[in-house]
């Protein structure tokens, strides 16, 4: 390999997530992309304004800052190409709006992230575009949710909130034989530990905003596409005139860079408060495919390379008022929405399900393993559970 030389397919992820995206070209002799910010571009002559004249012709139609993150993506996925959208839930619509029409059917698993059922539920059903929620566990029983019009299968592994994880190979063969494409939420793996589009998946959807940018920062998503259905994805993205600001496009590069040891860390650290909390007589069940007791940990351990720092905890019988005392009794764990940043935090379950049992929502909660010791964030569990006893 020659210095200069990118190719990333024969390098091992964490070294792919160190050269990906780094054109030469782009960069010149620096490290890192330089942040253009740009909505005008000038050109020489008329003749160039002309589609594909010059390489640059608009600022939302891509920059050296742009095309170094979509390049990284796209390699990272093993794409054909990728797609930033200005949030990971703009990803999702964007993935969905790219193959769909009106009068199709699309088939959901029940797990997935809330508002992308909401999307399902609103816009999509205004587009007459009709959604069945299916339970993600039975594949076996996914062919009887086909209709002559389904277009595509939009899965989520593990699932939001529960943790369930699917059998996507299974998945996609089964849409593949009826025509269907397969989207797949891969927000919870990145592309570091699981790389939807070689286990058959057409789209694969990251809310970069988690762990690709890594600080709680930034908001950002990103589609990759295999090679059937790059051009649509592309042709939608630009349609619907979506582009990022250059300053998140660098952050969520810089995070990506650091991505791999961050994870290594998240699951190292979720590992022991999962294993702390199964030995506590207050927890019912840890949620986390990567425990070897866990219901999807057969898949997790032949698709993925890792885990992730999310997981979930039911706790023993434990009221929504006696779940909200441990919540807020926690100091090292804030209280509050997204993840895959730094720093731990807890939030209770809000589950939306149709196609399968709820859980005892009331006991339910969700952690983030951040990049704490992970002694003090145990210390910081028990204290809290010391609170609740004390109730
Ligand atoms: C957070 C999240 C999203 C949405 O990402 P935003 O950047 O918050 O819009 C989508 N899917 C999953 C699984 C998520 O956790």
């Amino acid at each position: 390999m020659s210095r200069n030389d990118n190719d990333p397919s024969s390098l091992h992820p964490a070294t792919r997530l160190i050269r990906s995206g780094r054109d030469g070209d782009l960069t010149g002799p620096f490290v890192n992309p330089p942040v253009v910010h740009a909505s005008t571009v000038l050109f020489d002559t008329v003749a160039n304004m002309r589609p594909g004249g010059q390489r640059y012709g608009y600022g939302r139609q891509g920059t050296p800052t742009i095309e170094a993150l979509e390049q990284a993506v796209s390699e990272l996925e093993g794409a054909a190409g990728a797609v930033l959208c200005p949030s990971g839930l703009n990803a999702v619509s964007t993935a969905l709006l790219s193959v769909l029409a009106s009068g199709d059917h699309l088939l959901m698993a029940d797990n997935v992230y809330g508002p992308s059922r909401d999307l399902a539920k609103s816009v999509l059903a205004r587009l007459g575009i009709e959604t069945t929620f299916f339970d993600p566990r039975d594949i076996d029983a996914l062919p009887s949710h086909f209709r002559h019009n389904t277009r595509a299968v939009y899965v989520e592994s593990p699932g939001s909130l529960t943790f369930e994880m699917t059998d996507i190979p299974k998945v996609a063969a089964i849409a593949h034989q009826r025509g269907a494409r397969v989207i797949a939420d891969n927000t919870w793996a990145t592309p570091l530990l699981f790389r939807p589009l070689q286990a058959g998946a057409d789209l694969a959807v990251v809310a970069g905003t988690k762990y690709l940018s890594g600080h709680s920062d930034v908001m950002i998503g990103t589609v990759a596409a295999a090679p059937d259905s790059w051009s649509q994805l592309k042709a939608t993205h630009q349609a619907l005139g979506l582009c990022v600001g250059p300053d998140d496009i660098y952050l969520t590069l810089r995070g990506l860079r650091t991505m791999a040891v961050r994870l290594e860390r998240h699951q190292k650290t979720a590992l022991a408060l999962a294993q702390f909390l199964k030995g506590r007589p207050e927890v019912e069940r840890v949620l986390y495919p990567a425990l070897s007791d866990d219901s999807g940990h057969a898949i997790w351990q032949r698709d993925m390379s890792g885990a992730s720092g999310l997981f979930g905890v039911v706790f023993a019988g434990w009221s929504g008022e006696k779940t909200a005392v441990f919540l807020e009794a926690l100091r090292l764990f804030g209280l509050g929405y997204s993840w895959g940043g730094f720093e731990s935090l807890a939030i209770p379950a809000h589950l939306h399900r149709s196609a399968m049992a709820m859980p005892p929502q009331a006991a339910l909660i969700r952690l983030h393993a951040g990049l704490e010791d992970a002694d003090d964030l145990i210390a910081d569990l028990t204290q809290a559970f010391t609170v609740v006893a004390e109730l």
